[in-house]
């Protein structure tokens, strides 16, 4: 069973709305990340210098080489027509090849090359050979500066060409090098964005934002302030300097944020917490700075600080690495607002979900002393919301935002986006113009839980398990004063759950007592239960319920006093980490208070147990009967599951017997 109390849906944290803004001043940028482009690059530099060389040296390499005696007897010969003298070397031009064969009409002369003696001059040498006047005088001699370029290249080339190539790959070092300094030393302009207030695409305004009405109701003074500073300066004001919103996440805190900027009509900046966390220590406050800079550059304007816990966090207590860096942007954010001068005009807002690990400093007055509250949506906040996202989505006539809104409590207004867009996703696969209130509906299950995994069949036996596991909870939460209604039951397999059984408060609620999370475990045994009794074994299916109902049943004993042996006192802390936050800490009680915890949390699964095993025995005819009809149908909603119950002769729960029992 699952019992989705606060949906956190997979992938239904949207990317934040701050975040899609066009970066602000664009550096020109170094190549950077482009290692491979670099390599290649040095690659074919490398490849075209060595082509060049060999082609130019190829000019000297490939020929044939023939002897001086040789050359003079084929000069003798006639068979030579010309010769350049390069220096040492010679170039010889063939008309004919010295071989037997007669020579082709169109024979192409050929070239091979020899060597002289430095000193002696080419004709001596010759002469020296015994080559005939006559025969030399046919023959067209040249002589070639041996200093001329290609002599030079030719000698220097096998030197220069490694250098140059080392000298290169340097430089091009060098360079990447030099670029992510300047990145680390220029703050990331690109990294703070910017929403101008004439940006009338990004602009978001407190209509934009539904339910939140106090958060709205206070944030209204800092709009105010921005619109018409004057008024508050000329009669001395303090002007808050900083303020905090706190509030679970996906509740709309950095929408808010953005609202404020919009119905002030000033620039908005923001930054995430997380981007200050950077390599190098220093960048964070130097960014800190730069964006204050700038913001009071445009003033009157909002600072915000997204997820300040990624640099608010609790100082010095060496959790999380005792980072350095996270101390001097902290530190430079603390500096910056302390440095505001009264008529400043820049208000700094941040964001967090974990006020509770916040540096106290933050939070003195004269810094974040503005702290609002976001809550999760109430029911009329939920259709609210829903009603926002509705706007460019066309709903046809049978839509009813209202009762989508009472079959959402707990659903965050990232979760309710999400579900507007899911929803439009099914009607648009399904090729319809209109989203439908059927679509509505399936998608808060979508969001809930996951999508149905059709695919994953269950054999005949898995299903009848399955089928009689969701038809233990189900039934038991149906006989237990305390137990929430259920809404659905399926045996269609959702995420990791096989099946399972939606159960729905009747009202939101911030409180939940003692009474109901004795129900609520032994509704969760109740699968487990009821498979036992019917096939005499149990599966690892439950594993996830008792795991559930151990965790409950430990922090009704430690964390909300609830346990009468025990008595009030709160054992571990607000995570059930043993307070973390506040360093690591051992167990704060004693081997024997230990002992009496594990037995307490015994006694009341224990008793729970009991209570469920008595319902499903007494009842065992009606969870024959869901058993059989979820096999058949896979699927119950509430009135078919009703009607099943009143069959046999137990009234389904009404909401006023609910508030009768003084819940
Ligand atoms: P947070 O910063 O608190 O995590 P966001 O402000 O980023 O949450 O909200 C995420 C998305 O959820 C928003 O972009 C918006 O679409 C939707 N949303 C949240 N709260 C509301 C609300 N009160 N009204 C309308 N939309 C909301
Ligand atoms: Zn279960
Ligand atoms: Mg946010």
């Amino acid at each position: 069973m699952k019992t989705p109390k606060k949906p956190t849906p997979p992938g239904s944290k949207k990317p934040s709305g701050g975040n899609k803004k066009s970066p602000l001043g664009k550096m020109p940028h170094f190549p950077q990340g482009g290692f491979w482009m670099q390599l290649l690059i040095t690659l074919l530099v490398f490849t075209l210098l060595l082509s060049i060389y060999s082609s130019v040296a190829g000019m000297f390499t490939e020929k044939e080489e023939v002897s001086l005696s040789q050359l003079a007897a084929d000069i003798n010969a006639g068979l030579v027509s010309s010769v350049e003298v390069s220096g040492q070397n010679l170039e010889v031009t063939y008309t004919q090849t010295p071989t037997d064969e007669p020579p082709a009409e169109d024979a192409e002369s050929v070239v091979k090359k020899s060597k002289k003696e430095s000193e002696a001059p080419f004709t001596e040498t010759l002469t020296n050979y015994g080559v005939t006047h006559d025969a030399l005088s046919a023959v067209n001699i040249t002589i070639v500066d041996p200093s001329g370029f290609r002599y030079w290249f030719m000698t220097l080339a096998p030197l220069l060409i490694p250098i140059v190539i080392i000298v290169l790959i340097i430089w091009y070092l060098s360079r990447q090098v030099r670029g992510s300094g300047m990145q680390a030393f220029t703050f990331g302009q690109s990294k703070a964005r910017m929403i101008s207030p004439d940006d009338k695409q990004q602009r978001v305004l407190f209509d934009d934002v539904a339910g939140a009405k106090e958060a709205k109701e206070e944030l209204l003074e800092i709009v105010d302030f921005l619109r018409t500073p004057k008024k508050f300066i000329e009669i001395g004001a303090r002007i808050p300097k900083g303020v905090m919103l706190m509030g679970g996440p996906g509740t709309g805190k950095t929408l808010l944020a953005r609202a404020v900027a919009g119905e002030a009509n000033v620039p908005f900046f923001s930054i995430s917490g997380s981007e200050f966390v950077e390599m190098f220590v220093g960048v964070g406050a130097s960014r800190v700075r730069d964006l204050f800079k700038l913001a009071k550059k445009v003033a009157p304007a909002i600072v915000f600080i997204d997820e300040i816990d990624a640099v608010g966090r609790v100082r010095g207590t060496g959790v999380g690495g005792g980072n350095d860096e996270r101390e001097q942007t902290l530190n430079q954010i603390l500096v910056e607002m302390d440095g505001f001068e009264p008529n400043e005009k820049v208000i700094v807002m941040a964001a967090t979900n974990r006020p509770d690990v916040l540096d106290p400093a933050l939070l003195r007055p004269g810094r974040f002393d503005r702290r609002v509250t976001i809550d999760l949506p109430d029911r009329e906040g939920r259709e609210g919301i829903l009603a926002i996202h509705a706007r460019k989505k066309p709903l046809h006539a049978d839509t009813d935002l209202k009762v989508i809104a009472e079959r959402t409590p707990g659903f965050s207004g990232a979760d309710l986006a999400n579900l507007m867009n899911e929803a439009a996703i099914l009607a648009a696969r399904e090729n319809r113009k209109e989203v439908t209130q059927y679509d509505l509906i399936r998608s808060i299950e979508k969001v809930m839980l996951g999508p149905e995994r059709k695919s994953h069949v269950l054999n005949k036996k898995e299903k009848e398990i399955t089928a009689y596991h969701e038809a233990g909870h189900a039934l038991v939460a149906s006989v237990l004063p305390y137990a929430d209604p259920v809404h659905k039951i399926s045996v269609i397999s959702r995420g990791r759950a096989a099946g399972y059984t939606l159960k729905l408060p009747f009202e939101d609620r911030k409180m939940q007592s003692k009474r109901e999370f004795l129900d609520d475990i032994a509704v969760s045994l109740g699968g487990y239960i009821a498979e036992q009794m019917v096939f005499d074994d149990v599966t690892t299916g439950p594993s996830n319920d008792l795991q559930v109902l151990t965790n409950l049943a430990r922090n009704m004993v430690t964390r909300w006093g609830m346990s009468k042996k025990l008595g009030t006192v709160a054992l571990a802390g607000d995570d059930g980490r043993a307070l973390f936050g506040a360093g690591v800490q051992g167990r704060e009680y004693s081997e024997k208070v230990s002992a009496e915890i594990d037995a307490e949390v015994k006694d009341i699964i224990d008793d729970a147990h009991k209570r469920a095993t008595e319902i499903l025995t007494k009842h065992r005819k009606v969870l024959d009967a869901i058993a059989a009809q979820l096999v058949e149908k896979e699927t119950l909603e509430r009135p078919e599951f009703e009607d099943l119950l009143r069959e046999h002769g137990i009234t389904p729960k009404q909401k006023e017997d609910i508030e009768h029992a003084g819940v």
